[in-house]
């Protein structure tokens, strides 16, 4: 008998599989999309997301769930609509970008978790303020504070963070104790509560900060923007708008400004930044900022019950303000008002393993559906957005000066060519170093190698270590005595004396972070050398621990990899010295030029933040390379646009798409075995697509072997995006279907940005 349409589910499940199942379930049931049920799949029972109800199945012989999970859907209509829009855009298994959204707490079908608050309990009050305990618990101020507040209303645990502070815990277990108050569970905030909470009830203290906060006076550039951010962001359809701010120009500022206007409506926003563990500096602000209100953080450095909590706090519309990294994007808002992406052209908003998704993308994707507005903040644009704003897709406000006197800083190139170099750093920068610690100054040097130095070898027979699982060199690392592979994280202690040859006397070429580390105390004796980079920072609470250091403002010489080129402001900052750009050159990467330009003002931009002008200085031996030229002669927008110019004419992104299919196989020839049977198959059909879409390869990965895996690339290119995707799903059956010996596995990446 074929199942009848009304009594059918279709549900994702958290496997590697391109399609969904369908069960039977009892038609008493209430099932809602973004549900968890149980259901049967071979000899286990396993968790899947309901997709769709009332669906018509082909198949005759339906399975019956075993239980509905949920009362409400996990996931409401708009998210699971830019879920399943988000599977079929980047060819990802349904089920795995469903369950990959959803905190590791849920995945595994345990119960929703119901959000706690506490109130006082009526009849013990009755009993307490017969007995006269009322004047004993006034002696315990913080108590009779807290005890005050539930009188008034019920409490979350945001709500007493903010109004009796960090200690609310102990506080409260203390009024537990006497039987005062009592835990009640609830699913969503009474709205009518919340609200009176930012309007007039206002305590001194919270009307005294707002003062503070109003002490900056905006600039004209940042009235103008947050105007006209006003204006578009109240049309119907908003579009979005890339706030182009140079380094230290106050974009957080028109954040603040922007997202107030939609708090106020009772809405929440989200915001995207790349690190969150790297710019603590930025969560704080908005705590300070937004103090009446609830703000939580999401990203990798929470526990599991921490993100759930939060997680919840946002579905539920309990909390007001979510600061993540890219995941949060999946984040469930009861009433989303507003999207910010700081430092939207940052590489880490890309996911670089499993589900291969671009978080600034999806972002701009989920305001799209929701027609809320969107902000995307950078002081070096990714050239995707500069095209988008050139297209008129997104509307381009610029901030070109930084607020008061203070200055951008000044750059220049000293050609290392002709110059002694002790460690990669010439006499000359060592110089401009000491005059500025001389001065009581900051001082900051780039580099973005870690390790002592990526080369050891034996001068008597050229032996080098290199990594057995990569076929690649390893990094010495001298804290640890180790070599290291920066691909797979294998270490290895340095013996006494080269393994081949017995010579006792093995040496090191070229410069990682440590080693600068190392020079630059024996220059500078008496000035911290704070190194900060994936090393000395892994520790937790090592990288607070530094910058505290820096906060001092007292002389210090920072030496870093681009873990330092993200949202710092040090004021009393004032030289910055690039050590090594040479490579990236001449890279052959087409976006190496971007990323490049993009790194090298980020860097710069954190001299000079604070009153005294800042100097950067370049060190390079190619001074006459045109992108260093253009870059210090022109600025980073004129230079964008040279480099958009060039990927015109070869058709590469933001102009043509294209995406990646990665195979890797534990046989040598495996990989390109596989692609280019499909590159074979595809063939006719690209030509039937009339030279729409092309196809590069197969060709060995620029990283061949990789944790003893042999990595081979398929790359296609086309005019349009619909084009790429028309080919990669007639692609998607083949690699479904061909026997994978050798033990291949592949991925398929949309909008790569890496082609490592
Ligand atoms: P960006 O994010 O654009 O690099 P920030 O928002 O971090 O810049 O601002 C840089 C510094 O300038 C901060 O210390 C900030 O408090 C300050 N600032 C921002 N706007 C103003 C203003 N209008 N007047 C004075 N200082 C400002
Ligand atoms: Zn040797
Ligand atoms: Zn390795």
């Amino acid at each position: 008998m074929k199942a009848t349409s009304s009594n059918v589910i279709r549900v994702a499940i958290q496997r590697p599989l391109y399609k969904l199942l369908d069960y039977n379930y009892d038609q008493s049931l209430v099932i809602v999309p973004g549900m968890r049920v149980r259901v049967p799949l071979g000899n286990t029972k396993i968790t899947a997301i309901v997709i769709d109800v009332n669906v018509t199945s082909e198949i005759t012989k339906l399975k019956s769930i075993i239980e509905v999970i949920d009362e409400t859907p996990l996931i409401d209509s708009s998210l699971l609509t830019l879920l399943k829009w988000a599977s079929r855009y980047y060819f990802h298994p349904v089920g795995e970008v469903i369950f990959h959204a959803l905190p590791k707490g849920l995945r595994k079908g345990k119960a929703l978790p119901k959000l706690k608050q506490w109130r006082i309990n009526s009849q013990a009050l009755n009993a307490f303020l017969v007995s006269n305990s009322l004047d004993k618990l006034k002696r315990a101020p913080k108590q009779y504070a807290m005890f005050q507040l539930l009188k008034e209303t019920d409490c979350d645990e945001y709500l007493l963070e903010e109004r009796i502070g960090s200690t609310w815990k102990n506080i409260l277990k203390q009024l537990e104790k006497k039987g005062l108050i009592e835990a009640c569970h609830i699913d969503a905030p009474p709205v009518a509560k919340r609200e009176n909470k930012h309007s007039e009830q206002q305590s001194t203290k919270q009307r005294k900060l707002e003062q503070e906060k109003s002490t900056i006076v905006l600039t004209q550039e940042q009235q103008n923007c947050i105007e006209i951010i006003g204006d578009r962001f109240a049309e119907k359809k908003p579009k979005p708008v890339l706030l182009y701010g140079v380094t230290g120009s106050g974009k957080t500022e028109v954040y603040f400004h922007t997202i107030a206007g939609i708090l106020k409506k009772g809405k929440q926003a989200l915001i995207l930044v790349p690190e969150i563990g790297l710019t603590p500096q930025l969560l704080l602000r908005f705590k300070q900022h937004f103090s009446s209100y609830a703000i939580a953080a999401l990203h990798s450095g929470l526990t599991d019950k921490q993100r759930l909590q939060n997680w919840l706090g946002a579905k539920s519309g309990i909390i007001d303000i979510i600061i993540g990294t890219r995941s949060a994007i999946f984040t469930p808002m009861k009433n989303l008002g507003v999207i910010v992406v700081d430092e939207e052209h940052d590489a880490s908003f890309k996911q670089q393993e499993g589900f291969l998704y671009h978080g600034r993308d999806l972002a701009v994707k989920r305001a799209y559906d929701l027609a809320i507005p969107i902000l995307l903040g950078s002081a070096t644009p990714s050239l995707e957005s500069l095209y988008n704003a050139e297209q008129n897709r997104y509307k381009l406000l610029r901030l070109k000066n930084r607020p008061g006197t203070r200055k951008r800083p000044k750059m220049g190139i000293l050609d290392i060519r002709a110059l002694a170099l002790d460690a990669g750093m010439s006499d000359l920068l060592i110089k401009e170093v000491r005059q500025h610690i001389e001065k009581g100054q900051q001082v900051m040097l780039f580099l973005n190698r870690r390790g002592f130095a990526p080369v050891l070898m034996c001068p008597a027979c050229g032996w080098h270590a290199v990594c057995r699982h990569c076929d690649i060199g390893m990094t010495y690392h001298a804290s640890s005595h180790k070599v290291i592979c920066h691909h797979c994280g294998l270490e290895e202690t340095v013996g006494k004396a080269c393994s081949e040859c017995g010579n006792k006397r093995l040496t090191t070429q070229g410069q990682g972070t440590e080693r600068i580390e190392k020079v630059l105390m024996t220059h500078f004796p008496n000035t911290p050398v704070i190194r900060i980079d994936r090393d000395s920072t892994s520790r937790k609470g090592a990288l607070e621990k530094k910058l505290e250091i820096v906060k001092t403002a007292k002389p210090v010489i920072l030496i870093g990899t681009q873990m330092l080129t993200k949202g710092h402001d040090f004021p009393n900052l004032t030289f910055v010295g690039i050590l090594d750009v040479d490579q990236a050159l001449f890279s052959m990467d087409f976006r190496a030029h971007e990323k490049l330009a993009q790194q090298i003002i980020q860097v710069a931009g954190r001299a000079g933040r604070g009153e005294i002008k800042g100097n950067v200085v370049l060190q390079s031996s190619q001074p006459e390379h045109p992108l260093l030229l253009s870059l210090l002669n022109t600025g980073y927008f004129q230079t964008a646009t040279h480099i958009l110019n060039e990927r015109q004419v070869w058709n590469y992104p933001p102009y043509g798409a294209q995406a990646l299919i990665r195979v890797s196989a534990t046989k040598p020839d495996a990989g390109f075995n596989f692609l280019n049977r499909l590159s074979d198959d595809l063939k006719t059909i690209t030509e039937m697509l009339e030279k729409t879409v092309f196809m590069l390869g197969p060709i060995a990965s620029p990283l061949a072997k990789r944790s003893d895996r042999y990595r081979f690339q398929l790359l296609f290119s086309a005019d349009k995006k619909g084009a790429l995707h028309q080919i990669l799903e007639m692609a998607l059956p083949f690699l479904l279907t061909y026997r994978k010996t050798g033990g291949i596995r592949w991925s398929i990446d949309i909008d790569p940005i890496d082609f490592l």
